[in-house]
């Protein structure tokens, strides 16, 4: 079955640690915006039945509900096994998440990163622990149970205190799902791009360091599995059957379809992927062009490499043929050495060290 994703790149702040394809842009845009994707999704093609959906971005939250009807309106399924929106908090109103609900959305995924309101403020972000509360509880009067709560660890101003504050938060809250992300160090944040240039604007200069961020990545692992979340997958987290269904279909390679800004494809033989700006996509939307950026088609090689490095995100590992074995006896055979991949249990997985060295292990199958 094909997993359809929807990207809506709207948000009303640029939060310091955002690498997405997302900004505030002129509320006007916002009609065409939809407009452009639902004729993109109006003229694709399915490789399987969609069954599951989710809306990311950005801010699906701020889609109002006629929008949303009209949006998932153009999608050839009307009813989901799985059907997420991502929120931001204090997007969610009562009215809101019962359209959601009416309309098959019933897993919501809040971004919280920080429940300690200095260090979200730092972010970008106006919450409170309290108003998160109050969006989980609008959530579950609304008939939402399946609930994922967004952490990052490597904010400006976290301190060990702060990140157990916002794990107990957390748990207190009793979601079925918690995704733990470790702050991404590159140019494509403001944050990011302050760490490695310097600066005083985005709290670059209270971010934890590395050995910090890693122990609280260790420690949400700890708390999260002692409190029946156990860890399925690098950065998720989850009640047993509440796993992400969509982002499986990542992990293990079936297919799925995205649709608006820098959305991406799979279709068990290409990929592809639409361009990063808005402006861009609005444009060749505009002109009746094509909304794509690339795409290729991948060879036995290519397709092997991605099932290790996706499937090797899953906690479980995966389950190589023994061509895949052959092909990649030499770095396995070092990844074994050091102790960052096991087999001894019949699946190929990371160990608890891997873990911490996945983009290593990753780049030891890209680069063999
Ligand atoms: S983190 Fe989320 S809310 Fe903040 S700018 Fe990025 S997409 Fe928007």
């Amino acid at each position: 079955m094909t997993g359809i994703y929807i990207s809506f790149p709207f948000c009303t702040q640029k939060c310091t640690y955002c690498h997405f394809a997302s900004g505030v842009f002129p509320a006007e845009w916002i009609p065409e915006y939809l407009e452009a994707v639902a004729a993109e999704i109006r003229a694709a093609t399915y490789p399987s039945t969609p069954d599951t959906l989710y809306l990311g971005g950005g801010t699906p939250s701020l889609i109002s509900v006629p929008q949303l009807q009209r949006l998932l309106g153009a999608l050839p399924v009307a009813s989901w096994r799985e059907a997420t929106i991502e929120a931001a908090p204090g997007t969610v109103s009562l009215e809101k998440a019962q359209a959601w609900t009416e309309i098959g959305i019933r897993r919501v995924s809040l971004g919280v990163q920080s429940f300690v309101p200095g260090v979200a403020a730092a972010a970008g972000r106006k919450h409170t622990p309290e108003s998160v509360a109050r969006d989980v509880e609008i959530l579950r009067q609304a008939g939402i149970h399946d609930i994922n709560i967004d952490l990052l660890a490597g904010l400006a101003h976290q301190t060990e205190k702060t990140w157990r504050t916002s794990l107990d938060w957390t748990l207190r809250l009793d979601p079925s799902h918690v995704s733990v992300y470790m702050l991404d160090v590159d140019d494509e944040s403001n944050l990011g791009r302050e760490l490695q240039a310097g600066g005083t604007r985005f709290g670059a200069a209270s971010v934890p360091s590395e050995d910090e961020t890693t122990d609280f990545y260790l420690h949400a692992i700890r708390e999260l599995a002692s409190s029946s979340l156990p860890q399925y997958e690098i950065s998720n987290f989850a009640r047993p059957d509440r796993e992400s269904q969509h982002n499986l279909k990542y992990w293990r390679m079936q297919p799925y379809i995205g649709f608006g800004v820098d959305a991406h494809s799979f279709d068990g033989a290409r990929r592809w992927g639409n361009v990063c700006s808005v402006k861009e996509y609005l444009g060749h939307a505009h002109r009746g062009e094509s909304v794509r950026a690339f795409t290729e088609t991948l060879d036995e090689r290519r397709l092997a490499e991605d099932r290790f490095i996706t499937g090797l995100r899953q906690i479980s590992g995966i389950d190589p043929a023994s061509s895949e074995i052959r092909l990649f006896e030499e770095p396995l055979r070092r990844m074994f050495d050091r102790g960052w991949l096991d087999q001894s249990s019949g699946r190929l997985a990371l160990t608890r060290e891997g873990l911490l060295f996945s983009n290593e292990v990753f780049a030891e199958f890209l680069s063999s």
